[in-house]
C-alpha cells in the first residue's frame, strides 16, 4: 500500500553554522548523536501516521498536541484522503513520546538515545556551550551558573522519556529479553523481520 516510503532522515547534530569545526569535538559530538531516524505524528481524524521533517516542528506539535490535534492537513498539500506516510508496525521501532512535552528551549537540544538492549531511551539535552546535560538538577545548575540562560526555566526541560513500543523492537533483541526476563505480557506475534531498524519518534494525543 505504502509503496513511496519517506527517505530516511539524517540527524546530524552539528549541521550548523560552523563548517571547519575541530576533528576532536566531532568525535565527542558523534557519540551523543540522537537514536531517532525519523518524527511522525498521528492524525486526530484518520490516525494515520504523518513524518514530521524536523524535529522543531514535531517539538512544536508535540508541546500542545492534546489541546490541538495533529491533522494531516497541516502538511502542505496532504490530506486524510492520501495514503500514510508510515505504518504503526514492526518494520520500524516505534517510540511514543508523552504529548504535551515543552519545546526545547532556543540554542539547546533535546537528545533521545536508544540502550543497546532496547529497554530504555535515555533524555540528554545538549546546551548552546556543547555540554551533555542528563537530570533536571544539572539543568538547574547550568541555568544558575550561566545568568545569559535565566530566562529558561529547569521547568522548560522534561527528562521524561518515551515509551518504547514492544511489538516493534527487533525480534533479535526482543529474544534476547525476554531471556534476561520473566515479566513480558505481550502476546502479539512479530509479523516479518525489520528491513532496517529505523527509529521512529511519535506523537498522539492520547497518553
Ligand atoms: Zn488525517
Amino acid at each position: 500500500m505504502d509503496s513511496d516510503p519517506p527517505k530516511k532522515e539524517e540527524r546530524i547534530i552539528d549541521s550548523g553554522d560552523s563548517p571547519k569545526t575541530p576533528r576532536r569535538l566531532r568525535g565527542r559530538q558523534q557519540t551523543l548523536e540522537s537514536s531517532v531516524d525519523v518524527f511522525a505524528a498521528q492524525c486526530d481524524k484518520c490516525q494515520k501516521w504523518r513524518v514530521i521533517s524536523t524535529q522543531e516542528e514535531f517539538e512544536d506539535i508535540r508541546s500542545k498536541i492534546s489541546k490541538e490535534p495533529f491533522y494531516c492537513d497541516r502538511k502542505p498539500g496532504v490530506s486524510c484522503e492520501d495514503p500514510a506516510d508510515l505504518n504503526f508496525d514492526s518494520t520500524r521501532t516505534w517510540v511514543i513520546d508523552r504529548p504535551d512535552l515543552p519545546k526545547t528551549p532556543e540554542g539547546f537540544k533535546r537528545t533521545l538515545v536508544l540502550r543497546k538492549d532496547y529497554s530504555k531511551m535515555d533524555v540528554y539535552y545538549i546546551t548552546p556551550l556543547g555540554k551533555k546535560v542528563r537530570t533536571p538538577n544539572e539543568i538547574a545548575e547550568f541555568l544558575k551558573k550561566y545568568p545569559q540562560y535565566t530566562n529558561f526555566s529547569p521547568d522548560d526541560f522534561r527528562f521524561t522519556t518515551p515509551k518504547i513500543v514492544e511489538e516493534t523492537i527487533p525480534p533479535n533483541v526482543l529474544v534476547a529479553k525476554r531471556c534476561n526476563s520473566t515479566a513480558s505480557s505481550s502476546k502479539k506475534k512479530i509479523k516479518k523481520l525489520p528491513e532496517l531498524d529505523e527509529k521512529v519518534t511519535g506523537t498522539r494525543g492520547d497518553s
